[in-house]
């Protein structure tokens, strides 16, 4: 079989790109986009996730406003802040960059973003409008995935569609996608009974599991599509995924390698979520 690999790379550039010349023809109109970016606290991880997000914005030509509070801030005060930028007109999308301090409430924090403003999908507004097929925003990471296999011309109906994870910003918006393109969806989770033969009906496989390396040839179907979601430091300083891509590439058709698979597509399509609140 010949490996196919899906170059998230390429593909999240064609896609910034894209974005990009909207973004000129959207000032033209007298439209300009502003997302509001905002930090609490030290996590190394995050802060390079901020930046990377930054100048996303920076290449696409949407303005970005950054407010970075210490890692004492409390509930009320993040609030606050969430509340001044609804009410600026001049936002256009707030990120709030996850996870928070202990002290506060992710699940308050997220209700709090208006949702025309929660360009990471996260609201239960956005969440129900996916659910039931209204427009809204959708979670980047899964909304990246499907990107993805339609820019490498994998098509998803009638497929069988296996997401492995149950995730609120992955698993689960996973599942609801795959199914509006007309997927034949299961979602498997740490519960799931006979997790391999399951994968092993899968034409397409999405691993959102969180586990290095934990998909083997053994959960393949001759053939399949494999996503890999799962981003992991291994000792040796070298990232992986949640699939073993080794073990798995000469069973697959087509896999997205790690790094440079889905973990690109996420900034892209958060982008396409600030032009969308502009458009
Ligand atoms: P999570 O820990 O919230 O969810 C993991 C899911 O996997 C759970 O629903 C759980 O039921 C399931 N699971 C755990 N062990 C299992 C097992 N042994 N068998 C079957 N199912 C099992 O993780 P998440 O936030 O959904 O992220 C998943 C992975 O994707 C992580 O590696 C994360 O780092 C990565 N991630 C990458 C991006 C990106 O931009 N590329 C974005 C978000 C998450």
């Amino acid at each position: 079989m010949i490996l196919e690999l899906i170059d998230g790379k390429k593909i999240s550039a064609e896609i910034k790109d894209e974005l990009k010349a909207e973004v000129e023809e959207l000032k033209k109109q007298g439209k300009e986009a502003c997302l509001a970016v905002v930090l609490v606290g030290d996590d190394p991880a995050s802060a390079v996730y901020v930046k990377n997000k930054k100048k996303a914005c920076e290449y696409i030509g949407v303005k970005s406003l950054s407010y970075e509070l210490p890692a004492s801030t409390s509930e009320t005060e993040l609030l606050e802040l969430i509340d001044r930028l609804n009410k600026d007109d001049s936002v256009n999308g707030i990120l709030v960059q996850l996870p928070l301090p202990s002290q506060i409430d992710e699940n308050k924090v997220i209700r709090a973003i208006a949702p025309e403003k929660d360009v990471d999908g996260f609201h239960p507004q956005n969440v129900g409008a996916l659910l039931i097929g209204e427009k809204g925003y959708v979670s980047c990471t899964p909304a990246g995935v499907i990107q993805l296999l339609k820019r490498s011309g994998v098509s998803i109906e009638g497929k069988e569609c296996v997401v492995i994870g149950r995730s609120n910003i992955v698993g689960k918006p996973m599942g609801v996608l795959l199914l509006r393109e007309n997927g034949t969806v299961t979602i498997a989770h740490s519960r799931t009974k006979d997790l391999k033969d399951i994968c092993k009906r899968a034409d397409i496989l999405v691993a959102a599991v969180g586990k290095p390396k934990m998909i083997t040839e053994e959960y393949i179907k001759e053939g399949a599509v494999v996503i890999d979601v799962g981003i992991h430091r291994m000792d040796n300083g070298k990232l992986c995924g949640d699939v073993d891509f080794d073990r798995v590439k000469d069973h697959v058709s087509k896999i997205t390698p790690v790094p440079g698979g889905v973990g690109p597509m996420t900034i892209a399509m958060l982008m396409n979520n600030v032009v969308e609140a502009v458009r």
